[in-house]
């Protein structure tokens, strides 16, 4: 998962280079830490993000007592070899102040799509009472498709005839509809995305 593993130059930081750890799906910085070859051996092997811990003065595996892990989709080096990017999948939140991040409430803003579906799915799997999204999805796949369809409609509407604020309102419909839509059939926007990308 390592694009150039051998090419890191771990003498400019002195054995330790800096790592960022990135959200796959979100984008959002969760933390950052220090690697040293053996955590990043251990980061490549093992599957979970691992630290060198100066204060500890060991290896880290991130979430060893919270279990606030960090699952490694793939690791990267910078242009000039000093500095590595983790992409991974948090579990819980990643700082011990109990923030996804630390870096606070810094967020790419398309990270929301991406957390709106992972909302959609929890309420699909909890199903509350109270939740419109479960209670659409539990009428099944055409009555969501059929949300999608009259959404749709009324994206176009408001397009020709209405304001941008009934046009950004009837988008964030189709948007929420359509990811729902995708939810129910077991795709997601990644899925979507990869057939974009796949365009370009
Ligand atoms: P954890 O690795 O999540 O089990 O946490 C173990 C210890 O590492 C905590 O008690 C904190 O002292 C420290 N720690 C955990 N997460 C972070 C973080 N994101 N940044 C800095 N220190 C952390
Ligand atoms: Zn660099
Ligand atoms: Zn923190
Ligand atoms: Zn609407």
């Amino acid at each position: 998962t390592l694009d150039n593993a051998n090419a890191l130059d771990f003498a400019k930081g002195d054995g330790l280079l800096p790592a960022l750890v990135q959200d796959l799906a979100t984008g959002q910085i969760r933390m950052q830490g220090y690697m040293n070859l053996a955590a990043l051996k251990q980061t490549l092997e093992g599957g979970l993000v691992t630290f060198y811990s100066r204060s500890k003065d060991r290896l880290w595996v991130k979430g060893e007592s919270s279990n606030n892990v960090l699952k490694v989709a793939s690791v990267h080096t910078d242009c000039d070899n000093d500095s590595i990017l983790v992409l991974a999948q948090p579990v819980g939140p990643t700082c011990h102040l109990g923030t996804d991040s630390c870096f606070g409430d810094a967020k790419p803003s398309l990270a929301f799509l991406a957390e709106l579906e992972a909302i959609q799915g929890q309420r699909l799997q909890d199903a509350p009472e109270s939740s419109y999204t479960a209670k659409l999805a539990a009428r099944g796949i055409n009555k969501v498709a059929q949300k999608v369809g009259e959404e749709g409609v009324e994206v176009a509407l408001a397009a020709v005839a209405e304001s941008d604020e009934a046009l950004l309102n009837e988008s964030a419909d189709l948007l929420y509809h359509l990811l729902l839509t995708l939810r129910v059939r077991g795709l997601g926007l990644k899925d979507v995305i990869t057939v974009l990308e796949s365009r370009h």
